[in-house]
């Protein structure tokens, strides 16, 4: 009995302190995710994430709760053919502990509208999310997917003042999945052994890093000799512009893209949650790379825990350092604009 009394004494004692320490600094739980944003692109996320086994818990949160409700259900009724995860509409309250967020709230282009005009509506709608998120939860490792993708990690970036490889963006991860099962598709080969990049925007600015592109160690050029094509530049510019225009195209023929980011995401957590130092094409703050500063591009960076924790200088060609120069002045020139 005096045994139980000093032990739960001794307990009282520890909750305190583990409430005091919470009150300071709110601990994190990579287990848990949130996703900020349930439309299309959001709610494909949510559900690759919550299919992925990487996490415990995934909360979702939309100024329309009630639509988060509906995808919440409807991801949680085919869980137990996944591994055990709880999805859950909440409030942002409830991304306290989350270990990492996904911002996929925003609005698409309108027809006739500019970009710039959508970016502006989608800062205003992102400066809300901050003021809210960060009020909860500092620790996060923040993943922005909405779009303009790289205006938009700087601007969360800046609006949270959270550390920068903490904020990153889904950046050319998804453009550089196209180009590889576009290259795997014509050459015959799987789409995992091709190594090649898409850097810079994600957008029209954006390019293919072809001088260091090659097929699990053969150089693209030889590959494409040995594979017999004929025209291996006119095919690869093919391949591009394919890629670069790939939004606009599916777009058009069903009014959103969702699989393939929602597939690009749950790449991006895993090496995240798994601590993996994978190298991928996100966007975050370049500092120094290739001459450019102060702007968030996608570029092949180092991805784990932190999440980036070191961007590459892979070799470009002269001329492709001189294209992403100039996609960095583009993303400068539309954020001066904006200001
Ligand atoms: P959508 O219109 O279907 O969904 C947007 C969701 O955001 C809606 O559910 C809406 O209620 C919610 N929302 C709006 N304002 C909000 C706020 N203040 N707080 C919380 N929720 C809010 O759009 P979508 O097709 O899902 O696209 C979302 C974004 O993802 C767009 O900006 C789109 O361009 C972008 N996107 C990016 C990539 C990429 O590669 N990075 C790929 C595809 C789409």
């Amino acid at each position: 009995m005096i045994y139980l009394i000093i032990h739960s004494c001794f307990f009282q004692q520890e909750t305190d302190i583990l409430l005091k320490r919470k009150d300071v600094s709110i601990l994190t739980n990579m287990q848990k995710c949130g996703v900020i944003g349930v439309g299309f692109v959001g709610a494909t996320c949510a559900y690759t994430l919550a299919v992925s086994g990487l996490f415990s818990e995934v909360v979702l949160v939309d100024m329309n709760h009630k639509k988060a409700e509906g995808e919440a259900a409807d991801i949680n009724h085919g869980v137990s053919f996944a591994k055990p995860c709880f999805v859950r509409a909440g409030k942002y309250a409830d991304l306290a502990e989350c270990g990492l967020i996904i911002i996929a709230a925003g609005a698409n282009q309108k027809p006739g509208e500019t970009r710039i005009e959508l970016l502006h509506r989608n800062r205003v709608i992102l400066s809300s999310i901050m003021e809210q998120l960060t009020a909860v939860n500092r620790d996060a490792v923040l993943l922005i997917v909405s779009n303009p993708v790289d205006v938009l990690t700087c601007m969360a970036q800046q609006l949270s003042g959270f550390p920068a490889g903490h904020v990153i963006g889904s950046g050319t991860v998804l453009d550089t999945a196209r180009l590889k099962y576009l290259v795997g598709q014509k050459l015959g080969v799987d789409s995992r052994n091709v190594h090649a990049f898409i850097i810079g925007e994600h957008g029209d600015s954006e390019l293919a890093v072809w001088s260091s592109a090659n097929i699990s160690g053969v150089d693209l050029d030889d590959y494409c000799r040995i594979t017999g094509v004929t025209d291996p530049t006119a095919m690869l510019h093919q391949i591009y512009e394919n890629v670069r225009d790939a939004a606009y195209s599916i777009i058009e023929s069903k009014g959103a893209t969702y699989y393939g980011i929602g597939m690009a995401v749950r790449r991006i957590a895993e090496a995240i949650v798994r601590d993996e130092h994978s190298v991928l094409p996100v966007s975050s703050m370049i500092q120094g790379h290739y001459g450019v500063d102060g702007i968030c591009l996608g570029l092949p960076s180092i991805v784990g825990k932190n999440g980036v924790e070191a961007v590459l200088d892979i070799p470009l060609s002269a001329e492709e350092l001189g294209r992403l120069q100039s996609s960095a002045q583009k993303m400068k020139a539309l954020i001066k604009q904006l200001h």
